[in-house]
This record gives structure tokens, C-alpha cells and sequence, in this order.
């Protein structure tokens, strides 16, 4: 069976298609860098990060791109806010949302450019645009002439006719125009060096010149929000194809947004929680699990009630690990041909869920069944080890290709309480300080809360005690 993806340009599931490198090329929009990420931000890390997981652990060779925006409007503003640089408040911010990311364990994308880092392919992308007539100059700044792109508004569904919300600009010919390229205003300290005068780029072109340098054309997805589909990927597309007259990316896939208190989740909103905030609170594999229950085109509330059906989900996990764990103790003869049958189907099932439009909450159900099948088996006798291996094996597999292999280790933290987990750094700090007392002490209070320490090679970890 192939991989199949549904894309927003047809309207329909579309096979997922390799490049003539045998390379599947994915192009996700990332964060315009002035603020700490929140949970929101997140989703589509997590989506297109797992994807491509999944992806090559199906055997496949796979490409992930997501950019960094650290020139933008909000960048400024925030920087003059607080009084500093606005490349001094991107370059933090992009640390920052990197540090972030990586709390959730799932590796980085293979490149992350930064549009500061592109400005010479975005001139030269521009200045084809000009030279081909679909661009014109105007005051310093660059304009798109969308009318000179007959197919504008084939992403988004719109008719240019109907688009009346358009800004009109004191320098374009038609509001319909978008700006390639921002003349420098009063008030703005960063500016680059161009054909049209000192400036930067808009917006939409830094993601079609960054795309076409990592991927080339005619790649195989192009993923984001739903929210950027109009105008960011409409323009992308007219930017890229009206240069190249060449497809831009075969499948446009979007993630739906996350919904807090019924409202769209957005940086507007006062009440935002931090991804950072939200990993530390629940711990990396409940905040992919809470992703992965969901499909990626529904909208999805964040609430305590959903985290908390993630975090049980992954406790339940875990246990059949445990138990698992536990069995090879005592392992007995012969297999258990029903678990063997169950492994079997759920395994089916859940590739089968993953090929059909990267339909996660059907591969979690898939391991929800193996779970119950597992734990049945052990409660009709022991199994022999090579099937209690082969089994936790093949659990652990699946788990890894949503991202949650964490679920399958030995021991693992994240059902210990933040109190607790605190508790163990402060051990932590007290041993490397030598301060030896301190540290026993703190195993006693960890203890009192029912926990053990145990110290490996890669530090200390708790467990519940036994
Ligand atoms: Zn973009």
C-alpha cells in the first residue's frame, strides 16, 4: 500500500510521491521568531516531524525543511518594545525556540534556515519575478502583479474578483499586489542591500526562495497551518511557479489549529501557555501522545481534561511494557498463538491508518489493541521469552514511529510528579557540588514520596519504589 496524504490544492488524497532523487521532500512554515513558542506553535513541529519519522522508519527517504522568520513587522515591534536590537531579539528567540522544540525528544528537522541566512536567493528570486514582468518596482519597495498569474487563487479557492478585504497601498497598481520586497521606514534598524535600495524581504518570498534552495522544485509536501493556506501559500505558489513555470510542491498539507476555550489559539490571546510550560507540566510523551490522538486536519482542544486523557493513555502504555518487563522473569513454554494473531492485526492496523492520510488516532488505537491483547495474555498464563521479546519489540516499534519510544524505556519520568522531579534536581545539583549530606537527605524526601533513585551512566532517574 502507499502513503497517502490529502492535499488542500486538490481536495483530495493524493499518493505521496518521492523526487527524482528517491527523496520526499517536506517543506513546513515555521516560526516568525519574537516571543517564547506556545502550544499552539507546536503542532505543526510535532506533525512534520513525525511524519517524517514515520516516513523512514517505513523504509523511505525523507527530507524535513522548516524555516525560522527572523525578519519580520512583529520583530521589530517587539524589539523596539523592549529596548533592544531587533537581531538581538530574533537571535534569542530563535535559541529559544530550538530549546523548546527540543524538550519534545522528536530530533531536529535536516535544515532550518533562517531568512537572514537567504537573502541572497531571495533577491536573485525577485529580481527573475521583475525581469519576468510579474513583478514590478515601486518606491523602493517590490510588488507581485497578481493578475499577470492567470492560476492565483487555485490553493485557497478564492476568485480574485471577489477579493475585496485587499490593502491598497499608495504604490501598487492594483490592491491585489503583494510587496517581495519592503523599502527601509524610519524606525526599523535592521536593512539589507538590494537592487530596489536598503530593505527586506516580505513575508511570502522568503519561503519560496528557502524551499526551492532545499528542496528544488516540485517537491513532494509543502505543510503549515491551515490559517497560512490565504495569502502566504497562495503567493508562495505564484511566486515560485510565475518564476519557474514549474510545479512548486506536489501535495499541500495542513494542520488544523488548536482551540483554547473555544477561540482560536493565537499569540493575541492573553492566555497562552508556553509549549516549554506545558512539556515541563506533562512531560514530552503525553504532549506527543495528546497530538497523536487526534487527527492533524481536526481542530483540537488544549485543556486539562484532554492532557489528562493523554497522560493516561501513556500510563497504560508503559504498564504493558512493565508487565512485559516483568514476565521474563518468570517466563513459561509455549506460545500464545491469540496474542501472535493480535499482534499481527494491530500491527496491519496501524500501518494501515498511517498510509490513510497519516491517521494517527487510528495507529494509537492499533496500539491501544495490542496493549489489551498483551495484558490478556498475561493474565491467561506466562509466555515464553522469545514471544515476550518479540512482542515488547514490536511494540516498542510502532511507538517510535509516533514519536513515543520514550514509552518503551525501562523506568522513564514522566509519571513522576514535578515535585518530585524537582526534588531529583536539586540531588542532582547537591552531588555535583559534592555536598553529600544534602544529597542523601534529598533521596530520603524523594523516598518519602514513594520514589526511588536510581543512578546510571546517563544520570539519576526515579522510579516508583517497589
Ligand atoms: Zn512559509
Amino acid at each position: 500500500m502507499t502513503v497517502r496524504l490529502h492535499s488542500t490544492l486538490s481536495g483530495r488524497d493524493e499518493p505521496l510521491v518521492p523526487g527524482d532523487d528517491g527523496v520526499i521532500g517536506i517543506y513546513a512554515c515555521g516560526p516568525t521568531v519574537y516571543s517564547r513558542i506556545h502550544i499552539g506553535n507546536a503542532r505543526p513541529f510535532v506533525v512534520f516531524s513525525v511524519l517524517k519519522r514515520y516516513l523512514e522508519r517505513r523504509g523511505m527517504r525523507a527530507r524535513l525543511v522548516i524555516n525560522v522568520t527572523d525578519v519580520n513587522d512583529k520583530i521589530y515591534d517587539a524589539a523596539r518594545a523592549e529596548g533592544i536590537p531587533s537581531t538581538e531579539l530574533a537571535e534569542r528567540c530563535t535559541r529559544q525556540y530550538f530549546e523548546d522544540t527540543d524538550l519534545l525528544g522528536l530530533g531536529r528537522p535536516d535544515a532550518e534556515p533562517l531568512v537572514t541566512g537567504c537573502m541572497g536567493e531571495i533577491v536573485a528570486l525577485i529580481a527573475d519575478l521583475v525581469a519576468r514582468d510579474l513583478a514590478y518596482a515601486a518606491g523602493g519597495d517590490v510588488y507581485f502583479r497578481v493578475r499577470a498569474f492567470p492560476r492565483y487563487g487555485e490553493l485557497s479557492g478564492r476568485n480574485p474578483d471577489d477579493m475585496t478585504d485587499t490593502d491598497p497601498g499608495e504604490l501598487k497598481e492594483d490592491p491585489l499586489d503583494f510587496a517581495l520586497w519592503k523599502g527601509a521606514k524610519e524606525g526599523e534598524d535592521a536593512a539589507w542591500e538590494s537592487p530596489w535600495g536598503p530593505g527586506r524581504p516580505g513575508w511570502h518570498i522568503e519561503c519560496s526562495a528557502m524551499a526551492e534552495r532545499e528542496l528544488g522544485m516540485g517537491f513532494s509536501v509543502h505543510g503549515g497551518g491551515i490559517d497560512l493556506v490565504f495569502p502566504h501559500h497562495e503567493n508562495e505558489i505564484a511566486q515560485s511557479e510565475g518564476a519557474h513555470d514549474a510545479p512548486f510542491a506536489r501535495i499541500w498539507m495542513h494542520n488544523e489549529m488548536l482551540e483554547l476555550s473555544d477561540s482560536k489559539m493565537s499569540k493575541s490571546i492573553g492566555n497562552i501557555a508556553l509549549l516549554a510550560d506545558v512539556v515541563h507540566e506533562w512531560g514530552a510523551d503525553t504532549v506527543i501522545a495528546y497530538f497523536m490522538q487526534s487527527h492533524y486536519r481536526s481542530r483540537l482542544p488544549f485543556s486539562d481534561e484532554r492532557m489528562q486523557d493523554a497522560q493516561a493513555a501513556c500510563r497504560r502504555i508503559r504498564n504493558a511494557v512493565r508487565a512485559l518487563d516483568r514476565a521474563m522473569d518468570e517466563p513459561g513454554e509455549g506460545n500464545d498463538a491469540a496474542l501472535a494473531a493480535a499482534v499481527v492485526e494491530a500491527r496491519t492496523r496501524f500501518f494501515d491508518s498511517m498510509d490513510d492520510d497519516f491517521g494517527t488516532p487510528g495507529a494509537v488505537a492499533a496500539i491501544f489493541d495490542m496493549v489489551r491483547a498483551i495484558n490478556q495474555a498475561l493474565e491467561r498464563g506466562r509466555l515464553p521469552e522469545g514471544q515476550l521479546q518479540e512482542v515488547r519489540l514490536e511494540l516498542a516499534g510502532l511507538l517510535d514511529m509516533l514519536g513515543l519510544a520514550g514509552l518503551a524505556e525501562a523506568g522513564g519520568d514522566s509519571d513522576v510528579p514535578a515535585e518530585v522531579l524537582d526534588l531529583l534536581r536539586r540531588r542532582e545539583d547537591a552531588r555535583a557540588a559534592r555536598d553529600f549530606a544534602e544529597a542523601d537527605a534529598l533521596r530520603d524526601a524523594i523516598a518519602a514520596q514513594g520514589f526511588e533513585v536510581r543512578d546510571g551512566p546517563d544520570g539519576a532517574e526515579v522510579v516508583p519504589a517497589s
